[in-house]
This record gives C-alpha cells, structure tokens and sequence, in this order.
C-alpha cells in the first residue's frame, strides 16, 4: 500500500524545488491529486495531508466520490477526462473546474446546466497534432474560444495538454507550444504535466499540475460504475 501522505508530501516538495528552480514564487503552482480509480478512503489520506484539489477522469464516478465525500470543507473537484454531452450534467453539477473542453456542444451543455459558481474551464489542445487524441488542433483553438467565452456559467482560465507518451527529455516542446497558445490568447492558466514529467511542464511555465501515481501509487483497471445511474 501506498503512503498517500508521505507521497502527497513528496511530490509537493518537488514541486516547490521546480518551482524554485524556474526562478518561480514557491506556491505558484496548483497541484491537482489525480484520484480516478482510486478509493475514497484514499483521497481522505490525501485530503488530511493537506491535498484539496483532487482530479478524476469519468464523470459518474466524480459525481459519486463527490457525493461521499461532500463533508471535506474547501475540496475542489476537477474533471480532467474527455467528456460526452450526455454526461455534461454531472460535471456541471459537481466540479469547481473542468480540464478537458473541446467541443462546442459540451461547453454548450456545461453552459446551460451550470447553477450557482461560474465553472473554471481549460481548453484541450492537441499540441502534437495526433489523430487518436483528444483536444483542438491549434488552428481550431481561437474559433472555439470565440463562441465559448461568451457562455454563462463559464469562466475559460487557460489550456491544457496531454503531451504524446514520449521520454521526459522530448515533452518540453509541446508544453513550449501550449505556452505559447496561451500567450497568443491571453490566456494564463496552463494545465499540463503529470506524473513523469510534471518538472519540466513548471520549468516551462504549468500553472496547474495533474499528478496521479506519484501520490496514489498504480490504478487498476477502469472499475465498473461505483452506481448505477
Ligand atoms: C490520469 C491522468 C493524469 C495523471 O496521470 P499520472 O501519470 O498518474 O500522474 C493527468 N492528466 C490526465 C488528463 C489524466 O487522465
């Protein structure tokens, strides 16, 4: 078993070292415990260590944990993972951000399911250009931010990237790239980083960090809903 809070610790520390590496003010960048497939207990290990950003992938199990764990004061859910239009409530309904908008028509969903707070979004952004990935292209990215930043109920932050699967040393182009986006459009919320390259994203400007097996240790496979619908 994982030590979540010896972990939780650990990664803050390496994060607070990058941050001072990068010539950064230590406390700049949000580390957001990617806790999908993990159990509740364990986020509550987090939670105690002082972890209150917790990140999580499918949106029915979001909608449970947040049901479980709705007696945490200050803990922030935030949807990381694809989402379908189908599914746009339980995000709109349980999340304080959203990672992963690519899509008009779930920013339109999220847009008229939203009560309350406006919801945090990050766009998507398909830096490398990869057919199987998920995000915008680049050159989608300004006609998408043009019809959603009108939206209410949405707050568009910044962008997020998943870089290609590729050894430490090759990712920091993309995460070069999304800087660069986020500059072009006024944007000053970057996403990007996780577990084997979280480092290098801060050295080249993340604001947000999603970190899931350095805290958590290894997930299984994708469990079957914790509920039915
Ligand atoms: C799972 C996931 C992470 C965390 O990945 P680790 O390698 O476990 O740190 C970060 N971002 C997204 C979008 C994810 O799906």
């Amino acid at each position: 078993m994982t030590d979540v809070a010896a972990s939780w610790r650990a990664v803050l520390d390496r994060v607070r070292a990058a941050e001072t590496r990068a010539g950064r003010p230590s406390g700049s960048v949000e580390v957001v415990a990617v806790s999908k497939l993990q159990t509740p207990e364990a986020i509550r290990a987090a939670y105690a260590a002082g972890a209150r950003a917790f990140g999580e992938n499918y949106a029915q199990e979001l909608r449970d944990k947040s049901e479980a764990l709705s007696d945490l004061p200050g803990l922030r859910w935030h949807a990381i993972g694809p989402l379908q239009t189908n599914k746009a409530r339980y995000v709109a309904r349980s999340a304080h951000v959203f990672h992963a908008l690519d899509r008009l028509e779930v920013a339109r969903e999220l847009s008229r399911r939203r009560t309350g707070a406006p919801l945090d979004v990050y766009v998507e952004v398909n830096v490398a250009g990869e057919g199987t990935k998920s995000g915008v292209v680049p050159a989608a990215l300004a006609p998408l931010l043009d019809a959603v930043r009108p939206l209410p109920g949405l707050r568009v932050v910044g962008l997020m990237t998943m870089p290609p699967l590729a050894p430490v040393e090759e990712v920091r182009p993309f995460f070069r790239a999304l800087a660069a986006l986020g500059r072009e459009h006024g944007l000053a919320g970057l996403s990007m980083g996780s577990t084997h390259d979280f480092e290098t994203a801060i050295d080249v400007g993340a604001t947000v960090v999603r970190v899931g097996t350095a805290i958590f240790g290894e997930r299984g496979a994708p469990a079957p809903r914790l509920r039915a619908p």
